[in-house]
């Protein structure tokens, strides 16, 4: 039996964490190893899996931004060696590793050659100057070209940016993240009155809370929108408290206060997303896939996008939601206007958007696609 030993360095919840939350579901009881204490392990202990916490990771690994330079990087390479023959270690007991994180990965990377054993990255990132320095780029692509015998996209944006660095074709498989939801019978009047959320048009953004997720260009386009208010769901997780702060002072601004409503991180998001009459999600930089996307088209919301990386494609080309030029409010108003006005039209999109949804990005597909990899890899390692 194939006993896959799965790495992630965060230990908050985003997009990633829930992804890998789904797939360890096909591996009940797995061992999964950590950087750090948080709300991941917590999950993954609730559920029996076998949680592995790094001693060294702590606080420190946090400032090890995507942007920092190899040299910038030197004093924490002491504690990435501690971490990684930790980690190498963990990994005697498994026939196969797989990273689900960027920092994840360059461990494993050197602790899967100490201990020969096959590694596979789920890479959850768009590989560009816009998301990682020059050096981190480099150094990502020598790894993944000399050391995974797998790398799983989601999309095929971020499979394109992969190569285009430098990647080796031959190593990318795209898995479509899938997801599963429940939804609420109730109307949306009745879901937010229980939320206690406000009457008239109402649009949201759910994710966290950083400049590259854009909502600062939402708030913008709202400015024109009078009458209209906004739900914003999410935490800065990743060391952007500036940047929530700056959304705040601007949700202060004369022309919007009183519209904007910050609701903090929310575990009811499936709700929220059936409460509001537009999902925005407004990146100004390329996504790699965006599950917000499919939520709010299972949910039967209408979805404006930010046209770059993933969106276009989950939206198919337009067919299944708004695309808007990224960094655009004026654009992004003027597309809020046209959906709010409910457009013959509108609801056909919708029902074809809830099709594609259920058709494309599923979480029992998503699973089944990475646990047949991880088994034909460990088979491959054995032979
Ligand atoms: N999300 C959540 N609570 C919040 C805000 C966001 O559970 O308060 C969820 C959201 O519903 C989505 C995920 O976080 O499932 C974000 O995933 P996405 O792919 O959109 O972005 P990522 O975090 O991977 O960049």
């Amino acid at each position: 039996m194939t006993r896959p030993l799965f790495v992630n360095h965060a230990s908050a919840i985003a997009g990633a964490e829930l992804i890998l939350i789904d797939a360890l579901q096909s591996w009940p009881g797995a061992s999964v190893f950590l950087f750090d204490h948080g709300p991941l392990e917590t999950v993954l202990a609730d559920q029996n899996f076998e949680v592995t916490i790094s001693h060294w990771g702590g606080g420190k690994l946090a400032t090890m931004r995507r942007d920092t330079d190899a040299l910038r990087a030197l004093p924490l390479l002491m504690r990435f060696s501690a971490i990684t023959l930790e980690l190498a270690k963990a990994a005697l007991g498994h026939d196969v590793i797989y990273a689900n994180s960027q920092k994840a990965f360059v461990v494993a990377a050197i602790a899967s050659a100490l201990v020969r054993k096959p590694l596979i990255w789920h890479l959850h990132d768009i590989i560009s100057a816009a998301h990682f320095g020059k050096s981190q780029r480099r150094l990502q692509i020598t790894l993944a070209n000399r050391r995974a015998a797998r790398i799983i996209v989601p999309s095929p944006a971020a499979a394109d940016a992969f190569i285009a660095e430098g990647g080796r074709p031959g190593l990318v498989t795209v898995v479509p993240n899938g997801l599963n939801m429940a939804l609420d019978s109730r109307s949306k009047a009745d879901i937010r009155a229980e939320l206690a959320l406000p009457e008239g048009p109402l649009v949201g953004v759910f994710s966290r809370l950083a400049a590259w997720k854009g909502q600062h260009v939402l708030l913008q386009a709202l400015k024109s929108l009078h009458g209209v208010r906004c739900i914003v769901a999410g935490e800065a997780l990743f060391g952007e408290q500036a940047y929530a702060d700056h959304l705040n002072d601007l949700a202060a601004e004369a022309d919007l206060a009183g519209r904007v409503l910050f609701l903090g991180p929310r575990s009811d998001v499936p709700l929220l997303m059936q409460a509001v009459d537009v999902m925005v999600h407004p990146s100004i930089h390329p996504e790699p896939f965006g599950r917000t996307l499919v939520e709010a088209m299972l949910a039967g919301t209408p979805v404006i996008a930010s046209d770059a990386g993933a969106c276009r494609e989950i939206l198919d080309g337009g067919k299944a939601g708004t695309l808007v030029p990224p960094n655009d409010p004026r654009a992004l108003a003027d597309a809020l206007t046209a959906v709010l006005a409910r457009p013959s039209g509108l609801d056909a999109q919708l029902r074809y958007a809830t099709e594609r949804a259920k058709s494309f990005y599923g979480a029992d597909a998503m699973r089944a696609a990475i646990s047949t990899i991880i088994t034909d890899v460990a088979k491959e390692a054995r032979h």
